[in-house]
C-alpha cells in the first residue's frame, strides 16, 4: 500500500516541528547545593533523599 498523497513540505515541517531535542534536565542537591541529575545520587556529598545518603570517599587527584 501507498500513502494516497504526498505529504507537502508544510505538512512535513509540522509533523517535525516536535522533534526537537531538549538539553539534559538538572536539580540541585539540596544538601550541597551542586548540580546532579534527578532521581540520582549527589556525586559530590552522596545525598540521595531525605534520610537516604552514601558515603563518597574523598579522591585527591
Ligand atoms: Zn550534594
Amino acid at each position: 500500500m501507498l500513502p494516497i498523497a504526498k505529504t507537502s513540505k508544510s505538512k512535513k515541517a509540522m509533523r517535525r516541528a516536535h522533534h526537537a531535542l531538549r538539553g539534559v534536565q538538572v536539580a540541585r542537591c539540596p544538601n550541597c547545593g551542586r548540580s546532579r541529575l534527578p532521581h540520582r545520587m549527589c556525586g559530590n556529598c552522596g545525598y540521595v533523599n531525605r534520610g537516604l545518603s552514601v558515603v563518597v570517599h574523598e579522591t585527591t587527584e
